[in-house]
């Protein structure tokens, strides 16, 4: 993986436009990773995905990263400062291809969420996407060495895949454990590098082109002089 020149950026960015934030993510870095194919990088886990995606907004605009959050009681702002080293959790290892869980007579064999599972995910409903990511990993699900469908088992059975799925990929999972000063409210915020680095990147773009229009007003350019 590479960093990307000002002019790839903004080509990612005119392409990014009208993609959803998986598809902005794998444009991201399909130019950043030439040498891998676009369905192998769909294929990567959510954590491993992630990591490459934390490494290029390195690249990009440093390591230093600003969030704000709203408290969910009081609704006071919060200001976050933390670096890329804070929330990189991913090992250099890759996860296995397959995991399985083994409690109370269920056997369950299932793989890690990936870009293209996400996609697929046809509903804004947390529940239901869950379950539809599940479907989808789900390899082979035995309880007593008899076959049961998804629907079957029990929600204790699920939880722990669930549980499984997230230590297995601790990336695809970034939390900030938050206490509001104002009001003491304590609730965990999830840090998502897709939509944060896209929203970077939206007004990075949206700010060189006014500064290039203006430049170009000033002295005279024409579009065919641009050189970015
Ligand atoms: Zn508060």
């Amino acid at each position: 993986m590479r960093a990307l020149s000002v002019r790839e950026l903004l080509q990612v960015w005119e392409q990014g436009c009208s993609q959803s934030p998986t598809n902005r993510a794998l444009t991201l870095l399909s130019v950043a990773c030439p040498d891998i194919a676009m369905k192998e990088l769909a294929e990567l886990s959510i954590g491993q995905r992630d990591a490459r995606l934390l490494s290029l907004r390195e690249w990009t605009f440093g390591s230093h990263l600003v969030s704000v959050v709203n408290c969910p009681s009081c609704g006071d702002r919060l200001e976050l400062n933390f670096s890329i080293a804070d929330i990189c959790t991913a090992s250099e290892i890759p996860p296995p291809s397959t995991l399985s869980l083994k409690q109370e007579g269920y056997l369950v064999r299932f793989r890690l969420p990936n870009s293209c599972d996400v996609a697929n995910a046809t509903t804004q409903d947390a529940v239901i996407a869950q379950q539809q990511l599940l479907e989808r990993c789900l390899v082979e699900a035995l309880y007593k060495a008899e076959p049961y469908s998804l629907e079957q088992l029990p929600k204790g059975i699920l939880d722990a895949v669930v549980e499984q799925m997230a230590l297995a990929d601790p990336q695809a999972d970034v939390k900030f454990a938050l206490t509001c000063p104002a009001c003491q409210h304590a609730w965990k915020s999830v840090f998502d590098i897709v939509s944060y680095f896209w929203d970077e990147l939206n007004v990075w773009a949206v700010r060189l082109l006014r500064e290039v229009h203006v430049l170009a007003s000033v002295y005279g350019w024409h579009e065919t002089d641009s050189c970015i």
